[in-house]
């Protein structure tokens, strides 16, 4: 094999999907509550998103940011009708975007070129990508055992309240997740936010939220910080954005702190990308507005609520909103046990920080799907449970 052994991988070649359905190179049936860690939205095989990726590589697929692409300039118009008056960028990952908002928050920072504020404040356990400088704005040791010198300016805070023990004249941003992901599923109190927003906007500190997992309708709501009822000053995006295209986007007020030739993106927001953004938040403006989502949200909450309070051995809470949900174990062997369980019994899980089994289905995964998997997941809890 010629691969780079950077993945654990399991074992197993998908060769078809339909919804929140997967079939392996023998036929055999898979229930996917991962969407590819959130990013296959519109679930495996949308013909409708097929169609518009089909047409749109039959004419331009790409053309550079040398000229006017109106795909771009029509999902830029989405992304802000969600937000208030602000502009885009396109890139290609999430850890590009969070690139982009940290340099738009340095340059915010600096004064006729000279860097006056630059820190920027994460928080612990949280994850804001792979690239050297969202590594360091990674907030777990694990993540910077290597790979140094990283670049200054990042201080991390335990927790909302710890941000503001953080703060000093050199602090020009504060980047979080409002449910971190990665870092176990948690997410953080809307008061507190609410209060954080209001502070940092008083002292002229910008706050950017990292929406790259939870934007989308991931939580119920275009927005997570739509959920939170707040306007951040930067959100970044990616996941579930594309349907599995890969786009990344930064949504900010700052329309003129960037200047031709201060950043840029060769493939970002390019016709095929672009095209397929608009088409997932299409499908998903529909089933949002027609209340299926909501409805598929309950359905799942009630599925999670259930299988917890069946194995009190097992779980200790449930957490998350929306789609973006985890059942907590005691112990990290035991949430391990269950993922690799799972797979066995052909239901798809994810891990999330030390002890969370993390679920993030296809927004569009149907009743039936979700009764099969859960079927399928109750098998495994209660063999784990033996
Ligand atoms: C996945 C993720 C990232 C990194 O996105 P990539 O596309 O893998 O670069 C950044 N922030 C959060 C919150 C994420 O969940």
């Amino acid at each position: 094999m010629s691969l780079l052994n950077t993945y654990s991988r399991f074992d197993v070649k998908f060769v078809k999907g339909k919804n929140a359905t997967l079939f392996d190179e023998n036929g055999v049936e898979y229930i996917d509550f991962t969407s590819g860690i959130g990013v296959v939205s519109v679930g495996h095989g949308n013909e409708r998103l097929a169609e518009v990726i089909c047409n749109q590589a039959k004419n331009i697929i790409h053309i550079s940011n040398l000229y006017r692409i109106p795909p771009q300039e029509e999902l830029a118009d989405i992304l802000v009708s969600h937000y208030g008056d602000g502009g885009v960028f396109f890139c290609n990952s999430g850890a590009e975007a969070n690139e982009t908002a940290l340099k738009i928050a340095r340059k915010y920072g600096e004064v006729d070129g000279k860097p006056k504020r630059y820190k920027i404040i994460t928080l612990e356990n949280s994850f804001h990508g792979r690239t050297i400088s969202t590594l360091k704005a990674t907030g777990q040791p694990k993540f910077h055992q290597y790979f140094g010198p990283f670049p200054d300016g990042f201080d991390y805070a335990k927790d909302i309240k710890d941000i503001y023990n953080k703060i000093d004249e050199k602090t020009v941003a504060v980047m979080i997740e409002l449910i971190q992901g990665e870092g176990g599923v948690n997410p953080f109190d809307k008061d507190e936010i609410q209060e954080l927003a209001l502070e940092l906007r008083d002292r002229d500190i910008l706050l950017i939220v990292d929406e790259v997992q939870t934007g989308i309708y991931r939580t119920g709501e275009f927005y997570a910080s739509n959920l939170y009822e707040i306007t951040p000053d930067i959100i970044t995006l990616a996941k579930g954005l594309g349907g599995g295209v890969p786009i990344g986007a930064v949504v900010t007020r700052l329309k003129n702190v960037l200047k031709p030739g201060d950043h840029g993106s060769t493939f970002g927001g390019n016709y095929l990308s672009t095209r397929a953004g608009i088409e997932v938040c299409n499908i998903l403006k529909e089933e949002k507005n027609s209340g299926k989502l909501d409805e598929t949200i309950q359905y799942f909450d009630d599925k999670l609520v259930e299988i917890a309070k069946e194995f009190p051995n097992l779980f200790e809470s449930v957490s998350g909103y929306g789609l973006m949900r985890a059942l907590k174990t005691e112990k990290t062997e035991i949430r391990d046990e269950i993922v690799k369980k799972a797979f066995e019994k052909r239901v798809l899980v994810l891990k999330a920080g030390t002890h969370s089994v993390r679920f993030l289905p296809p927004l569009t995964i149907t009743k039936e799907e979700i009764d099969e998997g859960f079927d399928r997941f109750k098998d495994v809890c209660e063999k784990v449970e033996e």
